[in-house]
């Protein structure tokens, strides 16, 4: 079975596509971080390869192998985050692709499909890029591709005309707490709160649910901003500093922090305008309310908007220092407790629409 969720009609479109023998040789999967591209592409990959009567089965060999990373004929490549060495790699090198192209050249050794999965393939770099799109002007009928990307303007357009784009959207909120409590045993107020904070991107959801760091990581970043908030303008051009030297290592490490933030004064947005049963970080209802009382609407806003600005600039290579100092002398000033954020308020929250505990 697939085991990506909440992409229906991708699934449907797929299903058709591999009954009828009419995929095509390169897709371009697009969504943003960890809503379950990678989960897709290996689903589709196992689908293609599939030995059972229902592909993709996940129980004959085959899709066992895939799973286990081990089949000879799918490959996967992304950017290292620097576990060898270190060092975090900031582009999928010529030498990555020399190699899959080299292996795309040659018939299956045990499928009936060589799947080459290129993650985050806005990261290729330009002679990477160019020996990408030699392949899929030379389309093998034995070979299919897949480009995962973010933010796809990086990627050369001669590229994203060879391939058919596909789009994931983030998935319903209460698909994603269904699937923690029913596949991997969270409890449901856990599970209620790791669905809204990861805004439907079930990769997201399932890591922080079998890695605390990820949480222990948001309440940290969380502190950091209520406490800048409070800070003078020294602290606040130190922590400017120290953020865009983290940006410098790790752009991904550096934009989440500002995800974090950007999500919390979305909340502030919501609480100010009566709409407290939306927000997304429940477990710290008690500083969302302070500030959303000692902020006005026209702080807010330009919060959200520097923010904005901020990630657009950083994607784009500003000065990282320079746009974050500008962030953060602008930031209002409001002192305020540092938020305790324990699952155990989630269950706080106001009630909303849909509540996430209806679903069975
Ligand atoms: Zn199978």
């Amino acid at each position: 079975m697939w085991q990506v969720i909440g992409q229906p009609k991708i699934i449907r479109l797929f299903e058709r596509g591999l009954r009828a023998g009419t995929l095509a040789h390169a897709y371009l999967l697009v969504g943003p971080p960890h809503v379950g591209k990678g989960t897709f592409a290996i689903n589709l990959a196992q689908a293609l390869n599939c030995t059972g009567s229902d592909p993709p089965c996940g129980q004959c060999p085959s899709c066992r192998r895939i799973a286990e990373g081990k089949h000879a004929d799918v490959r996967s490549i992304r950017l290292s985050a620097g576990e060898g060495n270190g060092r975090a790699q900031h582009e999928i090198s010529t030498e990555d692709i020399k190699e899959i192209q080299y292996s795309a050249s040659l018939p299956p050794y045990e499928g009936r499909f060589r799947v080459f999965i290129i993650d985050g393939a806005e990261n290729m770099s330009a002679e990477a890029s160019n020996r990408i799109l030699k392949v899929l002007e030379e389309p093998s009928p034995s070979v299919v591709w897949l480009l995962l990307v973010v933010e796809e303007t990086r990627l050369l357009p001669t590229v994203v005309s060879r391939c058919q784009r596909v789009e994931l959207r983030p998935a319903p909120v209460p698909e994603v707490a269904g699937l923690l409590q029913e596949r991997y045993g969270v409890e449901a107020a856990k599970a209620g709160l790791l669905a809204r904070l990861s805004g439907g991107r079930t990769g997201w959801a399932v890591s922080a649910a079998s890695d605390s760091r990820l949480m222990e990581d948001r309440a940290r970043t969380l502190e950091t901003l209520v406490s800048l908030l409070g800070a003078d303008l020294n602290d606040r051009l130190q922590y400017a500093a120290e953020l865009a030297r983290t940006v410098e290592k790790d752009r991904r490490a550096g934009a989440e922090v500002l995800r974090t933030w950007l999500g919390f004064w979305r909340d502030v947005l919501l609480v100010k305008n009566g709409c407290a049963g939306d927000a997304v970080n429940i477990d710290c209802m008690d500083t969302l309310n302070k500030l959303a009382s000692s902020a006005t609407l026209t702080e807010i806003k330009a919060a959200l908007d520097r923010l904005n600005d901020t990630l657009s600039q950083i994607a784009r290579n500003v000065s990282a220092q320079l746009a974050l100092e500008v962030l953060l002398l602008n930031m209002p000033t409001h002192r305020l407790p540092s938020p305790s954020t324990t699952e155990g308020e989630a269950a706080k929250v106001p009630d909303r629409g849909s509540s996430l505990s209806e679903r069975k």
